[in-house]
């Protein structure tokens, strides 16, 4: 396994849709490896082919659960996504979001409460999934990556200049 290096905005290619997986292949199962241990590396709980540089409609993402016999441990519950496709959106829920590819960014954005999405999974079968609260904010977020949306489209035009001269002003 490898942890790869994550693209940020602006970069062109987060603002691209990705294109679907034909035949989930043994070197997509190697990307879904090498992107669990990058977002964990990351401390994200969330993470799409392209913000690796990989135009394909895969996300990953993890975000855990409190082992309800110890609050302390945290119970890994990892997905990984191929072709998502939401069948079911309901309720709404608002978190502040934060993105591995928008640095020291956090943006509330309205996103349904639950979600029930169709997808392969890594054997490329197809499977439902019902997902709620935080784990239905991010595979919308994720699905947003997909489609070539970022956080910063979530906000106003002066506040993403403001924030494009921000990560600027931070880079070496
Ligand atoms: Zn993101």
């Amino acid at each position: 396994m490898a942890t790869l290096p994550i693209l940020t905005f602006p970069a062109k290619s987060l603002k691209q849709p990705s294109a679907p997986v034909h035949k989930v292949t043994n070197e997509i199962r190697q990307l879904v490896k090498n992107m669990f241990e990058t977002m964990a590396a990351g401390c994200g709980i969330g993470l799409a082919a392209p913000q690796v540089g990989q135009n394909i409609a895969v996300f990953v993402m993890d975000v855990g659960k409190k082992n309800p016999k110890d609050e302390k441990n945290i119970i890994l519950t990892p997905f990984c996504l191929i072709n998502p496709r939401i069948l079911e959106k309901s309720g709404d829920t608002t978190y502040a979001e934060g993105c591995l590819s928008c640095p020291d960014l956090t943006v509330e954005v309205d996103r349904a409460q639950r979600v029930v999405v169709e997808a392969l999974d890594v054997d490329g079968k197809l499977q439902q999934y019902v997902f709620e609260d935080l784990e239905a904010v991010c595979v919308q977020h994720e699905m947003d990556h997909l489609a070539g949306v970022l956080l910063t489209d979530h906000i106003s035009r002066l506040k993403r200049e403001l924030y494009k001269k921000k990560l600027k002003h931070h880079s070496p």
